[in-house]
């Protein structure tokens, strides 16, 4: 699939835009562009495109999700996830009332979906290598168990709305240029629901839903990265009068390691050695995350920068099994403070490879005319 468009470009606008501006966009555009009246090709497939953007930024809800995740919503391990896509009924509504200005039928909207919520999870670098179980404590929303959501003192039911006599709909005829047009919207005062509390529930004061703490047990699966979204389907607050409730996304992020660097699955480790094991090659002990010890073998006239592999020492693959590597970078380091031993074995290895070393002692000039004049 191509990279989808943002959402704000395909609709002209930026992304301060008020709820009007939204809204006078996506009908200017939806009228240049709707299959009836554009016969080009991809119009349509434009067509759908600003519909599409129009349902998510008309949407306070949906725009602040996409604002905060972008398109692909946030990457959750549950398989459901997936994008918007298709026609968005807001934005068919009104399409409807620009095009035929009448005759649009209201869907009776179901009970409003609860909020997502975000929780913030900081991992050491070792429990997101093999993963951990978490306790998190979530304040939320949750459904008044009194009154069952339903916001009614128990015993008692909610009436029929006075309004719209419990259509949820209310019609209104307008005069306009093509004769009279009959508008459907949604009741203000039930809300589309048709019904009216009036004794509302002690417990809840008529909200249909309390402040909780939620407790939940969270398996964080090993292989983990910093960032990861992690989406706990209906563990967000619930819907107010019963609707369905919204997602919680775990966000983790991750710490340190003294020793190791993460690289996608494989970890980097610093490994120095000196002049002498890069010449005569050695085999060294390094650590691992495992937390025991793995043998580094240096082969003679090991260079600074070469990289040693270690199979499977690695961060376990998050999907299916195995796990990366280990990869030891070997950095020789040449000494900087010798004893005088070291110094005339140095010495004579210089010698040996022919090349005497100009000041036998290795200082310079200059530092023997600060010690004549006893100068620092
Ligand atoms: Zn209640
Ligand atoms: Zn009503």
């Amino acid at each position: 699939m191509p990279p989808k468009k943002d959402y704000y470009q395909l609709l002209g606008i930026n992304r301060t835009a008020g709820e009007d501006e939204v809204r006078k966009a996506f009908r200017r555009l939806a009228r240049q562009y709707h299959p009836d009246v554009n016969r080009d090709d991809g119009a349509e497939a434009r067509f759908k495109e600003i519909n599409e953007a129009y349902e998510v930024l008309s949407d306070p809800e949906k725009r602040r999700m996409y604002d905060q995740f972008g398109h692909v919503g946030p990457q959750g391990f549950d398989a459901n996830m997936g994008g918007m896509g298709g026609f968005g009924r807001f934005g068919f509504e009104d399409i409807f009332e620009t095009f035929f200005g009448m005759g649009a039928t209201t869907t009776r909207r179901g009970p409003q979906r609860g909020a997502d919520l975000r929780y913030d999870l900081h991992l050491t670098f070792e429990e997101a290598v093999f993963g951990a179980e978490k306790e998190l404590e979530i304040p939320r929303l949750d459904t008044c168990d009194t009154c069952a959501g339903s916001g009614a003192e128990p015993g008692t039911t909610p009436s029929i709305c006075p309004q719209c006599n419990g259509s949820g709909e209310v019609r209104r005829v307008q005069q306009s240029l093509f004769g009279q047009m009959i508008n459907v919207v949604l009741c203000e005062r039930c809300r589309g629901e048709g019904r009216v509390v009036t004794t509302p529930c002690q417990k809840c004061h008529g909200q249909g839903r309390v402040h909780t703490v939620r407790r939940l047990r969270v398996s964080i699966p090993p292989g983990v990265e910093d960032n990861t979204q992690i989406r706990l389907t209906g563990e967000g607050e619930a819907g107010p009068k019963g609707g369905r409730p919204g997602n919680l996304f775990v966000v983790v992020s991750v710490g340190q390691h003294r020793d190791f660097k993460r690289q996608g699955n494989d970890l980097i480790y610093e490994l120095s050695i000196n002049v002498a094991q890069a010449a005569l090659g050695d085999e060294v002990s390094v650590p691992t995350v495992d937390g025991d010890q793995a043998k580094v073998r240096i082969p003679p006239g090991t260079q600074s920068g070469k990289k040693v592999r270690l199979k499977e020492r690695g961060v376990p693959y998050l999907r299916g099994s195995g796990r990366g590597d280990m990869l030891v970078h070997v950095r020789v380091v040449v000494p900087t403070h010798l004893t005088e031993e070291q110094r005339s074995l140095l010495l004579q290895l210089a010698k040996s490879f022919g090349t005497p070393i100009a000041q036998a002692d290795g200082r310079g000039f200059f530092d023997k005319v600060k010690d004549v004049f006893g100068v620092d």
